[in-house]
């Protein structure tokens, strides 16, 4: 598989049969049942299933918000234990991560001026500018939160946590909440971010279009509980990916068959 950024950054993560239930109890089958997978450093994995089979699930495992029951979880080799700077996430929720009485300019500023200190670096200004010339909110750096549209606060959390460039990036149904015109271009400035800077991103859409759009793989969870993943599907199209071309479409109709499968399986239980 070709990875299309030569300065290939990130990290490589690895599910190590593993097991995850959030009820102590054994009386009730696991969320995520002996799964295991491996996404490498710089890959755009897409994870896609339907609802509540586990997709936020795994990402948490990846955050370290969460322990895995059995099993374990890596990023480049080293166990996961706990939350760390190298794994962002960007939640669906538009408004939850960002800092409410802070500006635009401000909470894009917060990550990096962190980041420098922990560093022991300059925290440099000009980087927020750049930032919000690429997610093109120069013009709105000064307002709040609370002023911005959907749309905005989506690019503002974006362009928060891709300017500390951590090594892997997880995207929980980030632009499920947008309306379409505004999803579809944040989907494309995702794709080129990636594609431009590189990082290991695990994301995770309900959207097929979105999956074969983005992903170099996509990994077709099946239903809950004691979830795995049914298939795992390569995307071995060049970006930016047609999604009028015949290609496009039998990936797309695949995977939709699969999941519907898994919709009507986990309906007869
Ligand atoms: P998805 O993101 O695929 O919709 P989740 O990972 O959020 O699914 O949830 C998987 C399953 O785990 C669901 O059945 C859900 O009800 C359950 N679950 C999720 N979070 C918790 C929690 N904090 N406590 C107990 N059960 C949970
Ligand atoms: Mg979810």
């Amino acid at each position: 598989m070709t990875i299309h950024n030569p300065l290939v950054r990130g990290s490589s993560v690895e599910f190590k049969v593993v097991v995850l239930r959030y009820d102590a109890s054994d009386e009730i089958p696991p969320v995520v049942s002996d799964l295991s997978l491996e996404i490498k450093a710089g890959e755009f994995f897409v994870i896609v299933g339907p609802s509540g089979c586990g997709k936020s699930t795994l990402l948490r495992l990846v955050a370290g918000f969460l322990a895995p029951t059995a099993g374990a979880i890596t990023v480049d080799g080293n166990l996961v234990t706990d939350p760390g700077p190298d794994r962002a996430m960007v939640f669906q929720s538009i408004d939850g991560p960002l800092l409410q009485w802070m500006n635009v300019r401000q909470n894009v500023a917060f990550g990096l001026k962190l980041q420098a200190r922990n560093r022991k670096e300059t925290f440099d200004p000009g980087l927020v500018d750049h930032w919000l010339r690429i997610v093109g909110l120069s013009n709105a750096a000064d307002k709040l939160p609370s002023e911005l549209s959907g749309g905005m606060k989506q690019r503002v959390q974006i362009a928060r946590i891709l300017a500390v460039k951590p090594n892997t990036i997880l995207m929980d149904e980030p632009f499920a909440a947008l309306d379409a015109q505004t999803r579809r271009l944040l989907q494309q400035q995702v794709s080129e971010l990636w594609q431009d800077e590189g990082g290991t991103v695990v994301y995770v859409t309900h959207d097929i279009r979105e999956a074969v759009l983005l992903g170099q793989r996509i990994g077709v969870m099946s239903a809950g509980p004691e979830s795995n993943f049914r298939a795992i599907h390569e995307v071995d199209l060049a970006y930016p990916r047609d999604d009028f071309s015949p290609e496009f479409g039998k990936i797309a109709r695949v995977v939709e068959e699969q999941i519907v499968e898994e919709v009507m399986q986990s309906w007869e239980v």
